[in-house]
């Protein structure tokens, strides 16, 4: 009896050994600054970045430290991953978290293709499920990888004025799938009321969706008006890249977006 209740109490001393030096781990990396080098990488690839308040700055730094410790990037058809591909895409996908507690919590990998890729989509009718083809720029699975075109991430990254940026889409649907579900509806921060949220996205999703059916161009892109979850992906792009025309046309989804990540990219100064 005495071995066992021994036993016991050395495996749950050893469970709270591991638990309380991950979240050591985890402090130290959040509390570390970048090298001057990595930063000189990041402000040449993201020129977003540079309009940060310091503030901000030293933590989207500490969370690019966790992601990169967390993650593990792979190149696909032949490309080789440098160290800079992956400051750029951590720091790129940590933007969407740096002033919350949401954490890309299941992410562990990254596949890199250098251009669009192939990806097998099945779908089902009735008992024949079918399986087709097509040419992608990026994925973002709930419990799998994020899959991205390197090209196209070097180009989201570099122009940061043009509404379109692949890892700020991606990831969105990464913070939207952690809720459980992919359905625009992400867990929501303290102090915020789901029936406003809902209420917000919604209309503007329908608002987007006629103004799509009928021609009108508007600053979001057409694509948001294929589902809820796009329509998230694509605002969450604007929000960083074109706040003041997101906060003109759609104001109450600028102030959802805003509370939601505890940002206000309208007060940092434009290029
Ligand atoms: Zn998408």
């Amino acid at each position: 009896m005495h071995i066992v209740i021994t036993l016991i109490i050395l495996v749950a001393g050893w469970f709270g050994y591991h638990r309380w030096s991950r979240h050591r781990a985890r402090k130290t990396l959040l509390a570390s600054p970048l090298t001057d080098q990595e930063r000189t990488i990041i402000a040449d690839q993201i020129p977003l970045i540079r309009r940060l308040p310091p503030d901000l700055n030293a933590k989207l730094e500490g969370r690019i430290n966790l992601f990169l410790d967390q993650v593990t990037f792979v190149g696909c058809d032949g490309l080789d991953v440098t160290d800079d591909m992956q400051l750029s895409i951590a720091a790129q996908a940590c933007l969407l978290v740096m002033n919350t507690d949401q954490w890309y919590k299941h992410l562990r990998t990254i596949l890199i293709y250098p251009g669009a890729f192939q990806s097998l989509q099945t779908s089902h009718d009735g008992y024949v499920v079918r399986e087709h083809k097509q040419i992608r720029l990026g994925e973002s699975w709930a419990y799998g990888p994020v899959i991205l075109s390197w090209a196209d991430t070097y180009q989201g990254g570099i122009n940061d004025e043009d509404g379109r940026n692949l890892v700020l889409h991606e990831f969105a649907h990464q913070l939207d799938q952690l809720s459980g579900h992919t359905n625009g509806a992400p867990v929501l921060n303290r102090g915020q009321s789901f029936a406003d949220w809902e209420r917000t996205i919604l209309e503007a999703y329908d608002r987007h969706v006629q103004a799509t059916e009928t021609g009108r161009t508007t600053v979001i892109d057409p694509y948001g008006a294929t589902g809820h979850e796009e329509f998230f992906a694509v605002a969450i792009e604007l929000f960083f890249e074109k706040p003041a025309a997101l906060q003109q046309d759609e104001p109450q989804v600028y102030q959802q977006l805003s509370d939601l990540l505890q940002l206000d990219p309208l007060t940092w100064p434009q290029n």
